[in-house]
């Protein structure tokens, strides 16, 4: 099937204000008639329910924390785009149109990304509103950093707490709806299934984390915000809690998973010390802005240090390759974040990592400090600072900070059109959980700008016109589908309950995560991936045999949660495999050894491969179909990436 995502026609800068024009309205007495279900309260989701409300709508917001502000959209650190130009810099919206789809290496739509950065502008000025604490210049105008991918300072910050100050905000539009009785909140509630009925969704199975009741809540609309999926690799930066289960049991009730092996790597991340770890720390991109990366010329030296026979402060100037600085002298340091990653794995294979495991390059603000004092450096970075010294004992403002790739966003999710609509009428997806503007590699600052985006400015636009179409038709949950696929999530839930074996559901995401980084990370083989399906299938067949989940429903039970989010990682894994070995090229962060440029970089094939994979589910262990959806460049030209 080739799929249409509805992108409108017309010029590129007036799509979105033709669009708007277009969709069909509701009026605002009639508004009050229809609920919507928002699951998934971060950034995207908090926007949209806070937003739909305020118009008029009732809704039911849901989230698996006991506070919407515990979403991981608080981790944010280092800032969010607009194309304001405030910088007088030569950025515009088009500019930042270019950087993202030349960012996410020619795999993203241009009528998405172009809206993307036309609302951008928007953003800022609702989160201003709001009381955001952006950062600002001495004279107090907002100030701006820079960011991988772009040669001007579009990246709006506070401090490195950017994700928390806008979720705050997010968060006190929505508690204003709760007040007011437009929203009702349920924490601590996990979303199961998606009810559909007449190939339309309406309406969501959850579990109460507390109680372990399960609960049917019908809506005309249910919308997913419900973040990404970079958990499945056990180790990563994201929350811990953090997971695929909505958007996988939305799959598998019919709606397409699209780009599934787009996984994002972040170069700038604190190693690995151990099997002990169960997540990964970032260290922002905006440390890029001052910070030099470097590892040593030589394998020699490198073992010195590694040996500790000397710190990284004796070695000498010449001894020091800048690798981004010497490869990419336009970008330096702030290449995209695929191109910075795979330079250090570059370096580590090479013989040239540091640290006491060898899994590592530098980043030093010797240069930094020098030049600007380091009460300066330490006002702008300075929280990261504090981070990485509390992890690591060793002092930053010193010693140069140890730093090596880690899985940190997933840039494929549930496959949307234009109007953030899955493939299943009445199913929307925004933020993360989606596939959307990005390609295959999102540009940092950027995931921030898209979940607001759909949160604030995109989705209540375009759920009207759906929502006019249906008519306000109260739905009722005494329908049978409801009670049908309660039943399915209660025969799930018996069957999680009755593993009663020997490993723990811990050490089987531990196994998968190995699996995937391994084998699907940072470098892909044919050989591999093939060997990868393998182990998936026979660890998940042994996960149904050997899982031991302890406690009962009718309780907190967090082995219970954890063990259907690792059984839906069980499943994912495979399709991305299945993904990664389909898409026979790299691009941005999908890197296929056997499809690379003489210097080492992705290399493309627009002639196959320019088209969005979209999977279908045909039910268990069965194999998945993929649809298309062709990527069309009318304004961009393709050409190879470079940074140079
Ligand atoms: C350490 C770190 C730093 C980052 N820094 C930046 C940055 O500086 N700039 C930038 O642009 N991006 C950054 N990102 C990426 C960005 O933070 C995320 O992509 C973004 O916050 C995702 O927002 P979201 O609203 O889509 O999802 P989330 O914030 O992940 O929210 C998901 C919501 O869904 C709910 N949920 C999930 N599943 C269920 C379920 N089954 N039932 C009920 N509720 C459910 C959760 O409770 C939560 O409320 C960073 C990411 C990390 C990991």
């Amino acid at each position: 099937m080739n799929l249409d995502a509805k992108i409108p026609e017309g010029p590129l800068a007036e799509k979105w204000s033709k669009h708007k024009f277009n969709l069909k309205l509701v009026n605002p007495a009639n508004k009050r008639k229809y609920d919507v279900i928002v699951v998934g309260t971060g950034l995207a989701g908090g926007a949209a329910a806070a937003s739909l409300a305020e118009l008029g709508y009732n809704v039911k917001a849901f989230c698996f924390q006991d506070s919407p502000r515990r979403a991981h959209s608080i981790a944010a650190q280092g800032g969010i785009n607009a194309a304001k130009n405030y910088q007088n810099d030569g950025d515009s919206v088009y500019r930042l149109f270019y950087d993202t789809i030349k960012g996410g290496d020619y795999r993203a739509r241009e009528g998405n990304v172009y809206r993307l950065a036309e609302v951008s502008v928007n953003i800022i000025d609702q989160c201003v509103a709001q009381g955001v604490p952006f950062a600002r210049e001495y004279g107090g105008l907002l100030d701006n950093r820079s960011f991988g991918g772009s040669q001007v300072s579009r990246t709006f910050y506070a401090r490195g707490q950017t994700g928390q100050q806008l979720l705050l905000g997010a968060y006190s539009a929505l508690n204003r709806q709760i007040h007011l009785g437009k929203v009702k909140m349920y924490t601590r509630t996990e979303m199961l299934d998606v009810v559909t009925i007449d190939g339309h969704a309406k309406g969501i199975v959850t579990r109460n984390l507390i109680t372990g009741a399960i609960e049917t809540h019908s809506g005309h609309a249910v919308l997913l915000a419900t973040g990404g999926y970079g958990n499945v690799f056990y180790l990563s930066t994201n929350a811990i809690g953090s997971n695929v289960t909505a958007a996988w049991r939305a799959h598998k009730r019919g709606a397409f998973f699209a780009n599934p092996c787009y996984t994002q790597i972040h170069p700038t991340c604190i190693p690995v010390s151990g099997d002990h770890q169960s997540k990964l720390t970032l260290m922002s991109e905006s440390l890029r802005n001052d910070g030099r990366v470097w590892a040593p010329k030589t394998v020699e030296v490198a073992t010195k240090l590694r040996k500790k026979e000397i710190t990284a402060d004796q070695v000498k100037e010449d001894d020091r390759d800048y690798f981004l600085e010497r490869k990419y002298p336009s970008f330096g340091n702030l290449v995209p974040r695929d191109v910075a990653s795979r330079n250090a794995k570059e370096m580590v294979d090479d013989g040239r990592g540091v640290g006491t495991s060898g899994f590592a390059v530098f980043l030093d603000f010797a240069d930094a400090i020098h030049r600007l004092g380091k009460d300066a450096v330490a006002a702008k970075y300075g929280n990261l600072f504090d981070m990485y010294y509390q992890i690591t004992d060793e002092d930053p403002y010193k010693q140069p900070m140890r730093i090596y790739p880690a899985v940190h966003y997933t840039m494929g999710g549930l496959w949307v059109d234009y109007n953030l609509s899955t493939n299943v009428p009445g199913l929307y997806a925004l933020g993360e959980c989606n596939f959307s503007d990005h390609g295959a590699n999102r540009l940092g600052a950027s995931a921030l700008m898209q979940g607001l985006a759909d949160g604030y400015f995109v989705i209540p636009y375009t759920l009207g016109d759906y929502l006019a179409t249906i008519g306000p038709k109260p739905v009722d949950t005494k329908h049978p589908a409801f009670e049908q696929t309660k039943q399915d999530v209660i025969a799930r839930v018996n069957k999680l309950l009755a593993l009663k074996g020997t490993k723990t559901v811990n050490e089987y995401h531990r196994d998968l995560g190995h699996i995937m980084w391994e084998y699907c990370g940072m470098a892909r083989t044919e050989e591999g991936l093939t060997k990868a399906k393998g182990l998936i299938q026979a660890l998940r067949a042994d996960f149904w045999k050997n899982a031991k989940v302890v406690g009962e429903n009718e309780e907190v039970n967090p082995a219970l949660e954890k063990a259907g989010r690792v059984a839906d990682f069980l499943e994912l894994g495979e399709l991305m495999v299945d993904d990664a070995l389909m898409r026979k090229e790299s691009c941005g962060g999908h890197f296929r050894l056997e499809s690379q440029t003489p210097e080492g970089e992705a290399l493309r094939d627009d002639d196959n491969f320019a088209f969005v994979g979209a999977w279908e589910y045909k039910g268990d262990n069965q194999p998945e179909v993929l649809n298309k959806e062709t990527l069309d460049f009318e304004f961009v030209h393709l050409t190879q990436r470079s940074y140079k």
